[in-house]
Order: structure tokens, then sequence, then C-alpha cells
């Protein structure tokens, strides 16, 4: 009896342990304690945002905002102006970017993810490791790191007219259509200015068909990095662009980095970043308005 007990326990233990071992989530290194609440993550920082010891980081941080040359997405950029959002929600901060209180919860936040320097200074390796973890919520991203392309999917629902930008006609999933609908009424009735704006969130680009994709690729040159043409998210019928705001002279998907800043301070934009995964969606980082519904597996 005491035997099958034994038994027992070193079954449920190896169970565990394949549980642990297959899972995606990020595992906390040994020894470390899981993410700090919100309050309590940045110390106490006062409503100025002035933290006594982290003068110089933030006067780095302050620096380099506008001029770090660096190529988080492969492509050369400088400064990092686009990704404060981003940041900021990731390491749960209000705070400017060149503030004390930022470089605090910057600070804590290399801590707490085993970053080789926790000195609040945003270098290129600490926002690869962000993104890295911002890049793991996409399930269409796991999906694909195995090698593999998601099929079509067996239904897509056809958005309303008013849904899509410009009246264009646009299909999802019937669950990430509906998981929309309920974000977009949500942002309205919580942010003004984004339901002033008849355009907000509105989509520009839903399911789209491999066939067609590929066809646009080799008659237009307009692969997208082969991406497009090879697997691209948007044929999960998960996936949605929504119109996020537009810099004068550019359209709601350039992504050239004038426009990308533009997108990153618009109140939509905001409001996604702070809000979306309530709803199950999450961003690809690099396109403002990008965004991919994780409530069924691609
Ligand atoms: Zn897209």
């Amino acid at each position: 009896m005491r035997f099958l007990g034994a038994s027992a326990a070193a079954l449920l233990l190896l169970g565990l342990l394949v549980l642990r071992v297959t899972s995606c989530a990020p595992a906390h290194p040994p020894g470390r304690q899981a993410p700090l609440g919100a309050a309590d993550v940045a110390g106490p920082v006062s409503a100025d945002c002035r933290h006594p010891g982290w003068r110089n980081a933030a006067q780095a941080n302050a620096n380099s905002l506008t001029t770090l040359a660096w190529a988080p997405f492969g492509r050369a950029e400088t400064g990092w102006e686009i990704y404060v959002p981003l940041i900021q929600q990731e390491i749960r901060t209000t705070c400017p970017a060149n503030s004390e209180g930022f470089a605090a919860a910057l600070a804590a936040w290399q801590e707490d993810n085993a970053q080789a320097a926790a000195d609040g200074v945003l270098s290129e390796p600490t926002f690869v490791a962000m993104k890295g973890t911002v890049q793991t919520r996409r399930e269409f991203v796991r999906f694909t790191s195995f090698g593999g392309c998601p099929d079509t999917p067996d239904r897509i629902t056809a958005a309303r007219p008013e849904e899509g930008y410009g009246g264009k006609q646009v299909w999802l999933r019937p669950g990430a259509l509906a998981a929309y609908r309920e974000m977009v009424a949500a942002a309205k009735a919580e942010v003004p200015a984004i339901a002033e704006d008849p355009n907000s969130l509105k989509i520009f680009s839903g399911y789209r068909s491999p066939a067609a994709d590929a066809a646009r690729c080799q008659a237009e040159g307009n692969c997208d990095g082969i991406v497009r043409a090879r697997c691209s998210a948007h044929r999960t019928g998960l996936a949605a662009d929504m119109y996020v705001g537009q810099a004068p002279g550019f359209g709601p998907d350039s992504s050239a980095d004038a426009n990308r800043l533009h997108m990153s301070r618009t109140p939509t934009y905001r409001w996604l970043v702070a809000n979306a995964r309530r709803f199950g969606f999450v961003n690809y980082p690099f396109e403002p308005w990008h965004w991919e519904w994780t409530g069924e597996p691609p």
C-alpha cells in the first residue's frame, strides 16, 4: 500500500514535470519570485516620477531615447520612442521614458527577468528580451516557431461593412470577431477620443487566403519580406489590422518610422497596449496596427 502510494506520487511528479517542460510560458528562473504587483514593482515612486538613486540611468535613457542606433526588428532604427508605450506596459509604470521612476521600474523588470545588468538603462539586449516575452504571447509565433504553418480555418464570418476601414469587406473567425466587437465597444466607452474618431479600430485587413497573398506577392512584388507569401498570420482568420491613426502623408499600414511613432502616441494605440489582452488580443510590436486574437489555437 505504501509502495503504491509512493508510485502514485512519483507518477504525479513525473506528470507535473512533463507539463512544466512542455509549457510554452516563460518559466521564472529558480529562486526568483513571481512578478511583483503593479504597486510595488517600481518601489516608492513619487507622483512626479522622481526616484533617488536612478538619476544617471534616467539621463542615459533621456540621451538614447532619440539617438540609439539599433535594429530591434532587423531594420536599422534610431531611438526607441516608438516602443515607449509597450515598454511602460511591460515594466508597469506610467512614468516618462526619461524619468528616474521609469529607470527604477525598468531595473526591477531587468532583475525579475534575469538580465545581465539591472541598471535601469534601456539597451538593445533588454529590449530584445522584452520583445521575446511579448512575441511569445502570439500563438501564431509559437506555432510557426516549430516550422509549421497553420491551416486556413473551417469557418470565417463577414464583418459588418461599417467595421471595415473605408467600408471594405473583411472576414475573421467567429470567435475573433465577437471578441473584436466587445473590445471596440469597451474602447469607445472608456476613451472619448476613440469614440470621436469614426475610423478608430476599423479593420483594414482580416482573413486573407494564402493563394491571394501568394498571387499578390508574385504580381506586385508585395511580399512583405516573403513572410506574406510563405505564411502570413492573416491566413488564420485570427489576425486583424486595425486603424490606430496615421501620420500626414502615410497610410494606416505604413511601417515608416515616422508613421509608427505617430501611431504609438495615439489614444487608440495606447489603449490597446494597456487593454487589448483583456479581450484576448496581442500585438506584433513592429506594427502598431497588427493584432491577433489568442482565444483559439491558430
Ligand atoms: Zn497584419
